[in-house]
């Protein structure tokens, strides 16, 4: 890839890693000003509520923020724009719409293709497994 689009891309990439970072830390300070303060049950519940929604687009966030990082990663070590799949290029306009894309699209669909089929599969197995932890 050219020098000028891997800087581009990694100004994207660093531009996201302080939004996430900054926003995680907004999310965190709440957190600690509800921990501190005191509220009757009905509101309890509310704030329980609200909280795993936090919780989890935190952790939306902190996935996000390892792709980016990973991104960033592959802008040092020269292997941004591979795919993953196949080792070609990656479309750019591809990446200019999913910055954080490892796979083409041909790679990606077949994927999608080979997911759609293990879905039951996958079913099945996690079915399995919250079977064995209750008895154990
Ligand atoms: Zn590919």
């Amino acid at each position: 890839m050219r020098k000028h689009l891997l800087k581009k891309f990694k100004k994207i990439f660093e531009h996201q890693r302080k939004n996430i970072l900054f926003n995680d830390r907004v999310v965190r300070d709440d957190f600690m000003v509800t921990m501190d303060d005191r509220y009757d049950e009905v509101d309890q519940a509310a704030i329980e509520i609200e909280q795993s929604m936090r919780m989890r687009l935190c952790n939306r966030e902190v996935l996000y923020l390892k792709k980016v990082e990973d991104a960033l990663k592959r802008i040092e070590d020269g292997t941004f724009g591979e795919c993953e799949g196949c080792g070609e290029f990656i479309e750019l306009r591809r990446l200019e719409a999913r910055p954080t894309a490892t796979f083409c699209v041909s790679c990606k669909e077949d994927q999608e293709k080979k997911e759609v089929l293990t879905a039951m599969g996958r079913a099945h197995k996690s079915l399995g497994e919250s079977f064995s932890r209750k008895l154990s």
